[in-house]
């Protein structure tokens, strides 16, 4: 890495976040560790290796590509794809031992033109239901009996049947609770088919930490893993970001009242000022949005002034530092600390959308415990993985 801008991942937080969940949930139930967009931007192997050793029993990602990138990686964990894949598609995700998330009747017949049922291997299912995300998934009686008689084919093994909450991390409950609602009646459905279904699951991470009840058989965490969650709503726990952002200052120099920082003359100095230069910019996913949000440089904050350009930007300083000065924009240093939280919180957006956003150019460098830095050793992951 040459490189003066990188990531920083503690797969100790991931591990010990997980543990922290783990804890608060009955003995029985099974967690699964979500790890799309490339864990969350901290990574999906690494981020998957951690969660393992935390106690993830299995993975669940986006898409088929994210399942494959980890089987490509000697992953060996079972694995859900959240999202429906093409029903041609269907023969490698048997190849790959991945389970698929189906939501209609029309998705299993045209799967069958693909995979006829005495053909080679068994498809492992889980039914997706909307009970009011209005996302994906099946919403009536009549949709369900649809779909049934297709799940009693003998190559299909329908391993799990559930949903997602639109408002898991609001105050207000009334949404979750009609949601749930919702959800134990078309459960009902389901046990009244006589199917032998392997995993009711219903909680992400918001709200499998608000509502232990509701982790039924299995809980789907991605967010809280990572250390992003709604901490006001759950004051007992307390789970720690994982990802820290780091750069140096390239250039410090002095501006003159009246002179111009950035594209468009988009910032004029009031008065004679300290201006450093950070090397990162929006296609580092430091969006243009971000201007105006603060970053740490020797332990105090600074501003960003002026549009954020491609591959730099630049901050307003409280006083001359000099030129190699470490500058964090996510994480601690000295007694401060800037969370994904924060700035997520100032442009609109949430915390896991900040970190999934930083591109690849943005190295990640993985640190095992702390002040013991160094890349995450990918055989020690994949032993961890296979066994
Ligand atoms: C992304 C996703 C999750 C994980 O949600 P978090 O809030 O990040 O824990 C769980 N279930 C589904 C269906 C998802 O798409």
């Amino acid at each position: 890495m040459y490189r003066d801008t990188w990531a920083e991942v503690d797969l100790d937080c991931i591990r010990t976040n997980m543990r922290t969940i783990r804890r608060k949930l009955p003995r029985a139930v099974k967690m699964m560790a979500v790890v799309k967009a490339d864990g969350y931007g901290h990574g999906a192997i690494e981020a998957a290796g951690a969660a393992v050793q935390g106690g993830a029993d299995c993975l669940g990602v986006a898409y088929l590509d994210e399942a494959l990138h980890l089987r490509d990686a000697g992953i060996k964990l079972p694995i859900l794809i959240l999202t429906p894949i093409r029903p041609e598609h269907v023969s490698v995700a048997i190849e790959h031992d991945l389970m698929l998330t189906v939501t209609s009747s029309s998705w299993m017949k045209e799967m069958r033109a693909y995979k006829p049922e005495k053909s080679f291997g068994r498809l492992q299912l889980h039914v997706k239901c909307d009970t009011g995300l209005g996302r994906i998934g099946l919403r009536t009686r009549q949709e369900w009996l649809e779909l049934a008689p297709w799940l009693r084919a003998s190559d299909i093994e329908v391993d799990g049947f559930y949903t997602h909450f639109a408002t898991a991390g609001q105050e207000d409950t009334s949404y979750l609770q009609q949601q749930a609602g919702r959800f134990l009646t078309m459960m009902e459905w389901a046990k009244q088919s006589g199917l032998a279904i392997g995993h009711y699951h219903c909680a992400g991470s918001a709200a499998a930490l608000r509502f232990p009840y509701l982790a039924m058989d299995m809980v789907r965490i991605g967010a809280a893993i990572y250390g992003f969650y709604p901490d006001k709503l759950v004051p007992h726990i307390r789970l720690r970001p994982a990802l820290s952002l780091r750069s140096r200052l390239i250039q410090v120099k002095k501006l003159g009242k009246g002179e111009c920082v950035g594209y468009d003359n988009s910032y004029v100095a009031e008065e004679d000022q300290w201006i450093g230069t950070v090397p990162i910019g929006y296609a580092d996913g430091w969006t243009q949005s971000m201007q105006g949000t603060e970053m740490l440089i020797g332990g105090r904050r600074a501003k960003v002034v002026g549009k954020i350009s491609m591959d730099q930007l630049m901050v307003k300083l409280p006083c001359w530092v000099s030129e190699g000065t470490q500058v964090t924009l996510i994480g601690s240093q000295g007694g401060d600390s800037l969370t994904c939280k924060e700035l997520a919180g100032s442009t609109g957006r949430v915390s896991q959308e900040v970190s999934s956003s930083l591109t690849s150019r943005v190295e990640r460098v993985y640190i095992q415990a702390e002040g013991n830095q160094h890349v995450w050793n990918v055989n020690t992951a994949k032993a961890g993985l296979m066994s």
